[in-house]
Protein backbone atom coordinates (compact mmCIF):
# COMPACT_ATOMS: atom_id res chain seq x y z
CA UNK A 1 0.00 0.00 0.00
CA UNK A 2 1.66 3.37 -0.79
CA UNK A 3 1.63 6.06 1.44
CA UNK A 4 -1.59 7.93 0.22
CA UNK A 5 -3.84 4.92 0.13
CA UNK A 6 -2.49 4.09 3.75
CA UNK A 7 -3.32 7.44 5.00
CA UNK A 8 -6.79 7.49 2.82
CA UNK A 9 -7.55 4.28 4.88
CA UNK A 10 -6.70 5.01 7.97
CA UNK A 11 -8.66 8.18 7.68
CA UNK A 12 -11.65 5.78 6.79
CA UNK A 13 -10.82 3.62 9.83
CA UNK A 14 -10.67 7.32 12.36
CA UNK A 15 -13.86 8.46 10.94
CA UNK A 16 -15.86 5.17 11.44
CA UNK A 17 -14.97 5.09 14.89
CA UNK A 18 -15.89 8.90 14.92
CA UNK A 19 -19.25 8.87 13.48
CA UNK A 20 -18.38 10.96 10.78
CA UNK A 21 -18.85 10.55 7.08
CA UNK A 22 -15.81 11.02 4.71
CA UNK A 23 -17.75 11.54 1.54
CA UNK A 24 -16.37 10.94 -1.74
CA UNK A 25 -15.33 14.83 -2.11
CA UNK A 26 -13.84 15.21 1.36
CA UNK A 27 -11.98 11.66 0.53
CA UNK A 28 -10.83 13.38 -2.85
CA UNK A 29 -9.31 16.48 -1.30
CA UNK A 30 -7.42 14.35 1.33
CA UNK A 31 -6.20 12.31 -1.38
CA UNK A 32 -5.37 15.14 -3.52
CA UNK A 33 -3.14 16.55 -0.49
CA UNK A 34 -1.83 13.67 0.81
CA UNK A 35 -0.40 13.17 -2.89
CA UNK A 36 1.34 16.36 -3.27
CA UNK A 37 4.85 16.48 -1.82
CA UNK A 38 3.93 20.14 -0.93
CA UNK A 39 1.51 22.43 0.17
CA UNK A 40 -1.61 23.34 -1.34
CA UNK A 41 -4.15 26.17 -1.41
CA UNK A 42 -7.57 25.80 -2.20
CA UNK A 43 -7.48 26.38 -5.53
CA UNK A 44 -4.27 24.35 -6.50
CA UNK A 45 -7.15 21.32 -4.46
CA UNK A 46 -9.60 22.57 -6.86
CA UNK A 47 -7.94 22.67 -9.92
CA UNK A 48 -6.92 18.97 -9.18
CA UNK A 49 -10.30 17.88 -8.57
CA UNK A 50 -11.65 19.39 -11.77
CA UNK A 51 -8.83 17.17 -14.10
CA UNK A 52 -9.33 15.47 -17.10
CA UNK A 53 -11.99 12.95 -16.24
CA UNK A 54 -13.31 14.24 -13.03
CA UNK A 55 -16.33 15.14 -11.67
CA UNK A 56 -16.04 19.02 -11.59
CA UNK A 57 -16.06 20.17 -8.05
CA UNK A 58 -17.25 23.95 -6.98
CA UNK A 59 -15.58 25.68 -4.64
CA UNK A 60 -17.60 25.59 -1.64
CA UNK A 61 -17.30 21.80 -1.99
CA UNK A 62 -13.80 21.85 -1.56
CA UNK A 63 -14.09 24.71 1.14
CA UNK A 64 -16.39 22.53 3.48
CA UNK A 65 -14.38 19.37 2.49
CA UNK A 66 -11.18 20.86 4.22
CA UNK A 67 -13.25 22.50 7.13
CA UNK A 68 -14.39 19.05 7.99
CA UNK A 69 -10.88 17.67 7.03
CA UNK A 70 -9.50 20.50 9.59
CA UNK A 71 -11.89 19.75 12.06
CA UNK A 72 -11.53 16.13 12.19
CA UNK A 73 -7.60 16.59 12.22
CA UNK A 74 -6.77 14.77 9.10
CA UNK A 75 -5.86 17.83 7.40
CA UNK A 76 -3.21 21.20 8.74
CA UNK A 77 -3.57 25.01 7.52
CA UNK A 78 -0.53 26.78 6.90
CA UNK A 79 -1.21 30.18 7.72
CA UNK A 80 2.00 31.87 5.96
CA UNK A 81 1.20 29.83 2.87
CA UNK A 82 -2.61 30.19 2.41
CA UNK A 83 -2.32 26.36 2.21
CA UNK A 84 -3.63 22.81 3.68
CA UNK A 85 -1.35 19.89 4.27
CA UNK A 86 -2.46 16.46 5.22
CA UNK A 87 -1.53 15.56 9.01
CA UNK A 88 0.98 12.64 9.12
CA UNK A 89 -0.57 11.96 12.48
CA UNK A 90 -4.00 12.02 13.00
CA UNK A 91 -4.94 9.51 15.14
CA UNK A 92 -4.77 11.85 17.93
CA UNK A 93 -5.51 15.92 18.52
CA UNK A 94 -2.57 17.75 18.62
CA UNK A 95 -0.60 20.99 17.92
CA UNK A 96 1.67 21.29 15.45
CA UNK A 97 4.40 23.41 14.83
CA UNK A 98 5.81 23.61 10.68
CA UNK A 99 9.19 23.51 9.21
CA UNK A 100 8.16 25.20 5.61
CA UNK A 101 11.67 25.40 3.57
CA UNK A 102 11.09 28.59 1.44
CA UNK A 103 13.74 26.95 -1.13
CA UNK A 104 11.24 23.87 -2.36
CA UNK A 105 8.34 24.71 -0.63
CA UNK A 106 8.56 20.94 1.67
CA UNK A 107 6.80 21.71 4.99
CA UNK A 108 7.70 19.11 8.14
CA UNK A 109 5.47 18.55 10.75
CA UNK A 110 6.71 18.56 14.23
CA UNK A 111 5.07 17.47 17.30
CA UNK A 112 6.52 19.26 20.21
CA UNK A 113 4.57 18.89 23.21
CA UNK A 114 7.08 20.75 25.39
CA UNK A 115 6.67 23.73 23.05
CA UNK A 116 2.95 23.54 22.90
CA UNK A 117 2.95 23.86 26.48
CA UNK A 118 5.72 26.42 26.73
CA UNK A 119 3.69 28.64 25.01
CA UNK A 120 0.45 28.35 26.13
CA UNK A 121 1.30 28.98 29.64
CA UNK A 122 3.29 32.10 28.56
CA UNK A 123 -0.08 33.47 27.06
CA UNK A 124 -1.53 32.36 30.09
CA UNK A 125 0.88 34.35 32.03
CA UNK A 126 -0.14 37.54 29.96
CA UNK A 127 -4.00 36.96 29.84
CA UNK A 128 -4.10 35.65 26.43
CA UNK A 129 -6.24 32.31 25.28
CA UNK A 130 -4.72 30.93 22.44
CA UNK A 131 -7.90 29.89 19.65
CA UNK A 132 -5.09 28.40 17.58
CA UNK A 133 -1.55 28.41 18.16
CA UNK A 134 0.43 29.03 15.18
CA UNK A 135 4.26 27.93 14.78
CA UNK A 136 5.35 28.17 11.09
CA UNK A 137 9.19 28.66 10.90
CA UNK A 138 10.32 29.55 7.56
CA UNK A 139 13.74 28.63 6.47
CA UNK A 140 15.91 25.87 4.55
CA UNK A 141 15.16 22.32 4.80
CA UNK A 142 18.37 19.90 5.19
CA UNK A 143 17.83 18.93 1.59
CA UNK A 144 17.97 22.40 0.46
CA UNK A 145 20.61 23.32 2.82
CA UNK A 146 23.12 20.39 1.24
CA UNK A 147 22.63 21.83 -2.32
CA UNK A 148 24.85 24.33 -4.27
CA UNK A 149 26.73 26.95 -2.02
CA UNK A 150 25.53 29.76 0.30
CA UNK A 151 24.58 32.35 -0.95
CA UNK A 152 22.72 30.79 -4.18
CA UNK A 153 20.09 29.72 -1.75
CA UNK A 154 19.90 32.98 0.37
CA UNK A 155 17.15 35.26 -2.28
CA UNK A 156 17.71 38.19 -0.07
CA UNK A 157 19.51 41.12 -2.00
CA UNK A 158 22.40 41.90 -0.40
CA UNK A 159 22.74 45.05 2.13
CA UNK A 160 23.58 48.30 0.94
CA UNK A 161 25.81 50.68 2.34
CA UNK A 162 22.90 53.44 2.60
CA UNK A 163 21.30 51.61 4.89
ZN1 LIG B 1 -0.75 16.84 12.47
ZN1 LIG C 1 14.03 22.63 0.72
Amino acid sequence: MDRTASVLARAETLCRSRGVRLTPPRRRVLEILCASDRPLGAYEILAAMRGPGKASAAPPTVYRALDFLLEQGLVHRLETLHAFIGCTHPDHPHSSQFLICADCGEVQELEDDALTERLGSAAAESGFRPRRPVVEVIGTCAGCAHKGPPGETDRRPPPTASE
